[in-house]
């Protein structure tokens, strides 16, 4: 089987603003500058992925349940803007401070940790050297750079000029 190509994106804070612990489905608020980048890796042939630390789930702020179905809404929203998301990877661990002690585990999958890209290179036949990650942290980028992909901070892509974008984007990815 072909091995394919991976963009990562972290969620909160790079396709979606930041709220500090996303409670509530009406809080989703795109970031359109991403929806510029994706759509242009998308067409580099590059399959997209969402990689995100859902501490909250651990912290009993929200459950397993209201992430899956915040990720079907974000899935919808952004295939209206005809992006595909092949899958969305979330951790709801945290190592020290959970009120379920299912979750209180020092996993593999919290970010900077590179678990999560692991299992969707398992998954999903990704070449992880060919493949790239972005994020807002730090974290997003020692996470990605750990398995083996190219890792940017997105903050560098947005605000872009409408007339730059393109010739900014081939200088990163052509
Ligand atoms: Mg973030
Ligand atoms: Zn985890």
């Amino acid at each position: 089987m072909e091995q394919i190509k991976a963009a990562f994106f972290d969620r909160d804070g790079t396709i979606i603003e930041d709220v500090n612990y996303l409670k509530s489905i009406d809080d989703i608020k795109i970031i359109q500058d991403a929806i510029y980048l994706i759509r242009y890796l998308q067409e580099k042939d590059y399959k997209i992925f969402v990689v995100t630390n859902q501490s909250g789930v651990a912290r009993g702020y929200f459950d397993e349940s209201f992430v899956i179905k915040t990720h079907e809404y974000l899935y919808n929203l952004l295939k209206q803007e005809n992006i595909f998301i092949k899958k969305f990877y979330y951790c709801p661990h945290h190592e020290s401070n959970a009120v379920d002690e299912k979750y209180l585990i020092n996993c593999d999958c919290r970010k900077p940790k590179p678990g999560m890209f692991f299992a969707s290179a398992k998954e999903f036949n990704i070449n992880l050297s060919e493949s790239l990650m972005f994020g807002d942290k730090l974290l997003d980028i020692e996470a990605g750079s750990a398995a083996g992909c190219k890792s940017f901070y997105i903050q560098q892509f947005f605000n872009l000029q409408q007339n730059f974008r393109l010739n900014f984007y081939k200088s990163f990815f052509e």
